[in-house]
């Protein structure tokens, strides 16, 4: 019987490097945190993003594979600042995985890692549009930001797998090394647009603005979430001409109609530029994605 024992405590110690060496299940809720999570965890992390980059992340359906996802995960990643505040609660709900539940281990917020834009001094009330109390969520769109959501991630995966820990600070270093490297590169591409004057349709871009030194003078959207009236587009023709802006930029999964009537009175150029790792298929890793932004600037001569 003690022998037995013995052998099964031999087996066990055995197994259990082996065991901790099983990939973390990472659910993240897009594909930009996917691509920076595997970057980071490499073969120690499975991931699983919840919405793909073809679509506005302000909304997304909880349907049976993403409650199946999220009940699997070890480890579940937001964008936060209530960027997914329309669908994620329910989720987490449904999926009933305490692991990942906010305030848990399993639950990161990476809005957290970065300083949000655009806080709102007074009180959110919903006739402001689509306006968050903790300030403008879509910060991923500055890379200095993708950086240290890479650095939130490393922690949180060596806090969850300390056996690969090692190996997250080296993946992190040298995704920060190349980081470097690579925002030096978008900042000389992007440098005829620093300090001019640009509009966005929705209020996404204040993030790559503020990193390469451009203004948003102006959006399309009368208040976030709201598209805008013929009577204010007519406002707006004044403003374009007025603030001399010359460039447009909005994401594919807005509606053209609205920025191409502009650039028709106006000629301010349209760049319809992509958000997201995702949104096409050639942008795979997060800085694929600024290599994109740049090349669609580029394309419409705004740089
Ligand atoms: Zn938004």
């Amino acid at each position: 019987m003690k022998k037995s024992i013995h052998c099964v405590l031999a087996l066990l110690l055995t197994f259990t490097p082996w065991l901790a060496q099983a990939a973390l299940n990472v659910v993240t809720s897009t594909e930009d945190i996917a691509a920076l999570t595997l970057a980071i965890g490499g073969d120690a992390v499975k991931v699983k993003p919840l919405t793909r980059g073809t679509a506005d992340p302000h909304f997304a359906q909880a349907k049976p594979s993403m409650i199946r996802e999220v009940y699997q995960a070890d480890l579940l990643v937001v964008v936060g600042a209530e960027l997914e505040v329309g669908w994620m609660p329910a989720l987490l709900q449904s999926a009933r995985n305490d692991k990942v539940q906010p305030g848990n281990p399993g639950y990161l917020d990476l809005s957290t890692a970065v300083t949000l834009l655009d806080k709102p001094s007074g009180a959110v009330t919903r006739d402001m549009g689509d306006v968050h109390a903790a300030g403008n969520p879509h910060y991923w769109l500055d890379p200095n930001n993708g950086v240290l959501m890479a650095r939130g991630i490393a922690q949180r995966l060596a806090q969850l797998d300390s056996a690969h820990a090692k190996d997250f600070e080296r993946a992190l270093a040298s995704f920060e090394q190349q980081a470097q490297v690579k925002i030096a590169t978008w900042k000389t591409a992007l440098a005829p647009l620093a300090g001019k004057a640009v509009m966005s349709y929705h209020t996404s871009f204040v993030y790559l603005a503020n990193a390469f030194g451009f203004r948003i003078a102006a959006q399309v959207e009368p208040k976030p979430g709201i598209s805008p009236s013929a009577a204010y587009l007519t406002q707006l023709i004044a403003r374009i001409k007025e603030q001399q802006i010359g460039v447009l930029i909005m994401e594919p999964y807005y509606e053209q109609r609205s920025a191409k009537y502009l650039s028709e009175h106006t000629g301010v150029r349209v760049a319809v530029l992509p958000q997201s790792v995702g949104a096409t298929e050639q942008i795979k890793t997060y800085f694929d994605l600024f290599d994109a932004i740049v090349a669609a600037l580029k394309n419409t001569g705004a740089v």
